[in-house]
């Protein structure tokens, strides 16, 4: 059986109990060693195999998972963060599939709320924005035209830009292009929950000039939207006028 496990996003104790527990029975484990904190594999028990994927193709990735020697062995694929976010599962899923080989998916924090508890902000305040985008830049992976960062930024809701640390300068461009201004709160958050964790407060016209000046070009999440800002409507859920399924409001 192979387990899809999110590692979560850096500190060794956020991942889940049991991603830990799939850590601590398998007979091999194949993990993302770009990004996954390789302090969780000293859960592993003596013998396990480990493979770092960041060395492998898809190929020598899903022929682990399939030798006959493992057969009936419990192997975790561990991803950083959740592993449905920028995962590269499903390919491997479908040959899995294919080969006739069993899997299941635990999922893991994924990077987004680790940044948002680093920055001790919550990404969906009302009267700010009701919705969260994650997306990122086109690199050598493209992105369909439709959501093109100055569309998605048209909206001016919450986002979270992912995998463009290293392309700051057009990110802004594209973000003002779309509709926020070179004084919307952003901050960048480097290595979210790591030991070696960096926050950035700045602004979408400066993100690019505060990265380069703290020297941070990647594992960093680009964060953007008035929920940084100090102005936002208190909840209704928890007005002590309002009433709710669970409690009667004050008149
Ligand atoms: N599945 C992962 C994302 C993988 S894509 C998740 O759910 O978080 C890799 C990108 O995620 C990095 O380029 C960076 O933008 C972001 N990332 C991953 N871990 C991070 C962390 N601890 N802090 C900030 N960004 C992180």
């Amino acid at each position: 059986m192979v387990h899809f496990v999110g590692a979560g996003p850096g500190a060794e104790d956020l991942i889940t109990l049991r991603g830990a527990r799939y850590i601590e029975t398998a007979d091999a484990i194949i993990y993302a060693g770009s990004l996954v904190n390789p302090a969780l594999l000293s859960r592993a028990k003596s013998g396990c195999e480990i493979f770092n994927s960041a060395e492998m193709t898809l190929e020598e990735v899903i022929a682990v998972m399939t030798a006959p020697q493992r057969a009936g062995a419990e192997i975790v694929r561990l991803h950083t963060g959740d592993s449905s976010i920028y995962g590269a599962v499903r390919e491997q899923m479908e040959l899995l599939d294919a080969a006739g080989v069993a899997y299941d998916v635990c999922p893991g924090v994924s990077s987004f709320c680790g940044a948002a508890a680093s920055l001790r902000s919550e990404y969906t305040l009302p009267g700010i924005s009701q919705t969260v985008i994650l997306t990122r830049m086109e690199g050598r992976t493209p992105v369909p035209e439709a959501e093109e960062i100055s569309s998605l930024a048209a909206h001016g809701a919450t986002m979270v830009i992912f995998l463009s640390t290293g392309m700051l300068g057009e990110l802004s461009r594209r973000l003002i292009l779309g509709g926020y201004t070179e004084n919307t709160p952003a901050a960048i958050v480097y290595k979210a929950t790591w030991p070696d964790e960096k926050i950035l407060r700045t602004t979408v016209g400066e993100m690019a000039e505060a990265a380069r000046a703290a020297g941070i070009a990647k594992t960093a999440l680009v964060t953007v939207g008035e929920f940084l800002g100090g102005i936002y409507d208190r909840s209704k859920l928890y007005d002590p006028v309002f009433t709710t399924e669970f409690r009667r409001g004050a008149e």
